[in-house]
């Protein structure tokens, strides 16, 4: 039986690479995305080129009554779901705390925090044996930030991204005993336009003398071990970590 996995912003980046991998591992992938139409069908052609079977979702997964949409329109679609990726995210500008207002902390913490739990919890109500599912996995996307704090240019960012974290950690023990594994990936500097979106979109190539391996991430790179933990290889992890960091 064929699975099925919504990966949110699958659009572009990290979750586009990851899309395209799974599609070709042989999963219905549900590409969610929140304005970029076209992104979406251009990941959704070339999962189908590739003899793989998807279907774009429009939905701001920030959004409580979204997600619950989103993930109806899943059950009508497939019947079932097996897998989740929690990719969806935004920086804003890079500012430091004192110049910070506070709208602007609430955008990342949705689009960041409250999305993910939001997934994860529509999810769990249809994966977990203690609601009659049939087990899954679920991976969140973190970054090396949750680490590293982003100095002074997004400590927002970052905050978040310690919460998922930790969201991980409490969750892959919430679920243990329900036939869900629940992971992170956390990124460090990867090649996508989230960079530009922060304002400085060669970012990457600036940071990258300064790694061990200096250079710069491919979004694949991340897409490699994201599929990984999804995977049954990776039974027996649950609430772990993979840094993609070329060794920072
Ligand atoms: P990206 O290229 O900017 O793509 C962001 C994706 O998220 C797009 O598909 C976008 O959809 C979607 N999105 C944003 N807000 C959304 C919302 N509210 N609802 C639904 N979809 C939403 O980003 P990326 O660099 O691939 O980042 C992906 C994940 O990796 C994020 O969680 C990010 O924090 C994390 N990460 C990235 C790096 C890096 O260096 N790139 C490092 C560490 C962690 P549209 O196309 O429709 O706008």
């Amino acid at each position: 039986m064929k699975k099925t996995l919504l990966i949110t912003g699958a659009s572009r980046g990290i979750g586009a690479a990851t899309a395209l991998h799974a599609g070709k591992r042989g999963y219905n992938v549900c590409v969610n995305y929140l304005s970029n139409s076209e992104a979406a069908s251009k990941v959704v052609s070339q999962i189908k080129t590739d003899g793989g079977h998807a279907i774009a979702y429009q939905a701001d997964v920030s959004k409580e009554p979204e997600v619950l949409n989103l993930f109806q329109k899943i059950d009508q679609d497939f019947g079932a779901i097996h897998a989740l990726v929690n990719n969806a995210g935004i920086l804003e500008t890079q500012s430091r705390v004192d110049q910070l207002e506070l709208e602007r902390l609430h955008r990342v913490l949705n689009a960041n925090v409250v999305s993910s739990f939001l997934c994860a919890r529509e999810a769990i109500r249809r994966m977990s044996t203690r609601h009659g599912g049939d087990g899954g996995a679920i991976v969140n996307v973190s970054s090396i930030a949750s680490r590293t704090g982003s100095p002074n240019e997004y400590v927002d960012y970052a905050m978040s991204k310690g919460a998922i974290d930790t969201f991980t950690i409490g969750l892959a023990k919430e679920l243990a005993g329900e036939g869900i594994r629940v992971n992170g990936v956390r990124p460090g500097f990867i090649y996508t336009d989230i960079h530009a979106a922060g304002g400085e979109p060669n970012r990457v190539d600036r940071i990258k003398a300064t790694l061990p391996m200096q250079r710069g991430g491919q979004p694949e790179e991340v897409a490699n071990a994201i599929l990984w933990l999804l995977s049954d290889d990776a039974s027996f992890s649950t609430g772990s970590f993979i840094d993609v960091t070329g060794g920072r």
